[in-house]
This record gives C-alpha cells, sequence and structure tokens, in this order.
C-alpha cells in the first residue's frame, strides 16, 4: 500500500502545472506531516499507526494542479479511505461516486483503481477537505474545522485562477464561507445553491458518501448536475 517513506520530508513548493496530491509531495498550503495543531486527530493518528501500520495516517494533501479554476472540498478523509491511500476522497464509496463523475465529465482522465499511484488525472479542478486528518466517526469537533481551515484558506490563496468552489456538504461550505470571509447567513447551505462572490462561485452538494446515495438524499444524476453546474460556472 502507498505511503510516505519519511515523515519528515520538508515542504517544498509544487512548480505550478505540476499534479499534486500523492504522497511525498507537500505543498506549502499543506500541513506539516504528523500536524500537532488538533491534539484529539494527533491521538487518533498514532493510535492509527498501531492498528493500521500499512496506512497513510498524516494529513491528506491537496490532489491537483495549483493551475485549476474549479476545486471540490470535501469534509474530511474517511478512515480507510483516503486515510488508506493518501488522496482525498479514493479508497472508499465516495470517490467511486466523485471520480465517475469528474471522468463522465471531462474532469479527469485515466483508471481510477481507488489507489494514490494510479495515474488519475483532474483536468480543471482539484480536491481537497476541509479538514485534512481522519477524525473518529468521521466527525470532526467544530474547533478542529476552524483549527484546519488556515490550510483551506491557504489552499484557496494557492489556485489562483479559482473561478468556482464546490462544497460537499455543510460543513466544507460553511468552512469555506469563513475561509472568504463572507458570512455564512448570507450564503446558505443548500444542495444545488449558488453564491457568487467576485471572481468566484460557491457552489453547494450534499456530501457524495454512502449514506447520503444508499438513502437517496443524493443520487447520482443529482451529483452529476451539481457538478456539470460547478464547472460551467468555473469556466471549464
Ligand atoms: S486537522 Fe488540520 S490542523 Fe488539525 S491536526 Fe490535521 S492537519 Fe493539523
Amino acid at each position: 500500500m502507498p505511503r510516505r517513506t519519511s515523515r519528515n520530508t520538508p515542504d517544498r513548493a509544487a512548480p505550478i502545472g505540476a499534479q499534486t496530491g500523492s504522497p511525498g509531495s507537500p505543498t506549502p498550503h499543506e500541513p506539516p506531516s504528523d500536524c500537532p495543531l488538533c491534539p484529539r486527530l494527533h491521538t487518533f493518528r498514532h493510535e492509527n499507526r498501531t492498528r493500521y501500520p500499512t496506512y497513510f495516517n498524516d494529513p491528506v494533501p491537496f490532489f491537483g494542479r495549483n493551475d485549476a479554476r474549479l476545486l471540490i472540498v470535501g469534509l474530511a478523509p474517511g478512515l480507510h479511505g483516503a486515510n488508506r491511500t493518501g488522496r482525498p476522497f479514493t479508497g472508499d464509496h465516495a470517490g467511486l461516486l466523485l471520480y465517475g463523475t469528474l471522468k463522465k465529465l471531462g474532469l479527469a482522465r485515466g483508471t481510477y483503481h481507488e489507489r494514490s499511484d494510479d495515474g488519475l488525472e483532474l483536468i480543471g479542478c482539484a480536491i481537497a477537505n476541509a479538514v485534512r486528518c481522519v477524525p473518529p466517526g468521521n466527525k470532526p469537533l467544530p474547533s478542529e474545522v476552524t483549527t484546519c481551515r488556515q490550510f483551506l484558506t491557504a489552499t484557496i490563496r494557492a489556485v489562483p485562477n479559482l473561478g468556482a468552489i464546490l462544497a460537499l456538504g455543510k460543513i466544507a461550505h460553511d468552512s469555506i464561507c469563513t475561509a472568504l470571509s463572507v458570512p455564512k447567513k448570507d450564503h446558505v447551505f443548500g444542495h444545488g445553491a449558488t453564491h457568487t462572490f467576485e471572481r468566484i462561485a460557491l457552489l453547494s452538494s450534499y456530501h457524495c458518501s454512502r449514506l447520503n446515495t444508499n438513502t437517496g438524499v443524493l443520487t447520482a444524476p443529482m451529483f452529476e448536475a451539481i457538478v456539470s453546474k460547478a464547472k460551467s460556472a468555473a469556466g471549464l
């Protein structure tokens, strides 16, 4: 299973246009390996290193190119998904719908094999999480969302050509609003909602989790429609 070979690799800038997100390619907008800022998540990460020694078990980095026009923001890595593989949405149910939809809409090419070294390439878009570390029960605390927002804000700044951001779920939506310094009460989350700011459109979708798709809260056509709308809003 792919993982970082060294946990102390110094941060280095990814060249503009480089496809990032593979273990071992940290960028300045990424937290340090073994980030200690959220004590509960730091402890959980170390427990997982013992339980699952072949897993990635570090903050999961942004995936995509710095010249992306569309940024897709999820909640946090899944324990046996991104926390295992080291790439957002890779290795669990949510990734099947997300990457399948991106490929269908021409926003990704290659074959998705549920591993970070499958060679899948994003086209014009990039993916990050509002919280970079796996939380127990898939539920980050509000304080952890707040603490990790510095990296979300830095990510948004590091992708200067953004035309649109697609938030997957309310927590990601609200964190993006704060990162963009816009009041949440005036920009309420809702599936299909679009808020347009000076140069960026913020669109929202229900998260493509197994829970939402199994219960019919989010269907594949609904998800494809909102990703397609985000693609257009980004000028892609
Ligand atoms: S969630 Fe973010 S801020 Fe918190 S420990 Fe992980 S990388 Fe650091």
